[in-house]
């Protein structure tokens, strides 16, 4: 692929911010990261896709409707005006069918959308999930309190797109946030889809945290677990692990596995997903990453291998102080964002370790974020 995307929403939609040739976007990713982790060391080259459309299997779009019609888009910040999105390029294609399928049938069925002002109405926002290896599809339906009769019109639009395995509805009241509320009801299916990376299986609910590019996370897990150094010797903590992803990938070739994830329903998806892979020699906890730490410090224990992967923010100073008196032989840090990082790697080099690798892998082509794996090595 040769030019941008020249797609007719880019500016409204704000979904991409980087309108170039891949190649060009992947030397801007490189620069960014060696200006911000050059000084720690070498920066291998970005590991790129090599088909970087329709890469995104988790897909959100909200409901507006105009003249007669519901249409699917994003909301304007400013104006309260919504932007329809037909033909996004980094959607997966199924999800792109399946949310137009749903505007058609919620227009034909007159399906009232929700009012944000008011708190009148019913549909609001669709999540589609897709499990990039198993095929299964999830389709997790935002909608206002209202009771409106979806069965009739889900099973039609299970009828125009077979490959959909479970259809969910989720009462989603936040003035300001399209989140998935916790008053969940099943209308068809199982409610959960199952997908495979790295030889490992997941479940997967409407509201867990999975990435969103499954082609580039097996490459990025991959390499975190090879990173690490493993021979079925060590024991492991997997720090801010989310549903377990990390921690059961490096399971298979690691004496043991300490989980720790502060969201009590992660932490339920993970010990699901333990269960679902036989991984006995995996326990999972739920606490703060930091708070966890200083206790295995306090307690004298150690740790031969630590995987981090925090949120944007980076790990807390208590994380990094627990670390390095934890003081473990390696540490694989991943993160999706490479400030916070640097921030943390000054205080982990001025402590006792040093930078022997750094990864950046592309998991998000056309927009500025860039994850990255760096191994640190006690001096
Ligand atoms: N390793 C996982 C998830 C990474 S996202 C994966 O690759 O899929 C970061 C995770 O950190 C989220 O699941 C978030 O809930 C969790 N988290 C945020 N703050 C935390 C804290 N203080 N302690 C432990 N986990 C935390």
């Amino acid at each position: 692929m040769d030019k941008g995307l020249s797609c007719p929403v880019y500016k409204k939609c704000g979904g991409c911010q980087l309108d170039v040739t891949y190649p060009q976007q992947l030397s801007y990713k490189m620069r960014t990261v060696i200006g911000l982790l050059g000084r720690f060391g070498h920066v291998e080259p970005v590991v790129g896709m090599d088909e970087p459309l329709h890469y995104r299997c988790k897909v959100s779009q909200a409901f507006g409707y105009s003249r007669g019609r519901v249409l699917a888009g994003v909301w304007q910040s400013s104006g309260g005006k919504l932007t329809p999105v037909e033909n996004c390029a980094l959607e997966d294609a199924r999800a792109t069918e399946i949310i137009r399928t749903i505007a058609e049938l919620a227009t034909k069925h007159k399906i009232r959308t929700y009012d944000e002002r008011t708190g009148k109405g019913f549909l609001r926002f669709v999540t589609v999930r897709v499990g990039k290896q198993s095929g299964e599809v999830l389709v997790a339906l935002g909608v206002g309190k209202e009771r409106t009769q979806s069965a009739e019109w889900v099973e039609e639009l299970v009828g125009r797109c077979p490959y959909i395995t479970t259809v969910v509805q989720c009462v989603s009241t936040d003035r300001r946030n399209l989140v998935l509320g916790e008053q969940e009801t099943v209308l068809y299916g199982g409610g959960q889809i199952r997908d495979t990376l790295c030889g490992c299986e997941f479940l997967l609910s409407a509201r867990s945290f999975f990435q969103i590019n499954p082609t580039q996370t097996e490459k990025l897990y991959a390499h975190a677990v090879e990173a690490a150094g493993l021979d079925d010797s060590q024991t492991v903590i997997d720090a801010y692990c989310g549903v377990g992803t990390i921690g059961l990938i490096a399971s298979k070739r690691a004496k043991s596995v300490t989980a720790v994830e502060l969201n009590p329903e992660a932490v339920k998806n993970a010990k699901e997903n333990v269960r679902l892979n036989g991984a006995e020699n995996v326990r999972v906890l739920q606490g703060d990453a930091g708070v966890f730490m200083r206790k295995l410090a306090e307690a004298g224990e150690t740790a031969d291998v630590v995987f981090t992967d925090p949120p944007r923010a980076g790990c807390s100073r208590e994380f990094l102080e627990s670390l390095t008196a934890l003081s473990p032989k390696r540490v694989v840090y991943i993160s999706c964002n490479p400030e916070t990082q640097a921030r943390d790697l000054r205080y982990l080099t001025q402590n006792g370790y040093r930078v022997t690798h750094i990864q950046p892998v592309d998991m998000f082509p056309f927009t500025k974020h860039i994850e990255t794996v760096v191994t640190l090595t006690r001096k």
